[in-house]
């Protein structure tokens, strides 16, 4: 019997990587960082981190377009904080320290 390498990376590890190479590419300057919330409903909220730290209020959704817009949140978008099931900060490696 042939092992398979075991992948603990959990499912959204590499589409948070995906996320942040799209919107680090189109807006490069924009901010330092973005910060992922993983939501029980299998979306993914997503806020900008910029140069200060400070966290955007405002945040995007991403959402795999095969599976049609989330009943879940579209029910309960205000409550979308308390189903995060991991939160996930990527950095830009393009980040360019200036006095
Ligand atoms: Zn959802």
């Amino acid at each position: 019997m042939e092992q398979k390498p075991q992948n603990t990376d959990p499912w959204w590890s590499d589409r948070t990587l995906w996320i942040a190479r799209q919107i680090f590419t189109a807006y490069p300057e924009d901010c330092t960082g973005l910060k992922f919330s993983i939501l029980d409903c299998g979306c993914i909220y997503y806020q900008r981190v910029f140069r200060d730290g400070e966290i955007d209020p405002k945040f995007g959704i991403y959402r795999n377009a095969s599976d049609g817009p989330c009943k879940i949140c579209m029910q309960q978008e205000n409550t979308w904080k308390e189903r995060v099931i991991d939160e996930v900060v990527v950095y830009s490696s393009r980040f360019i320290i200036q006095d």
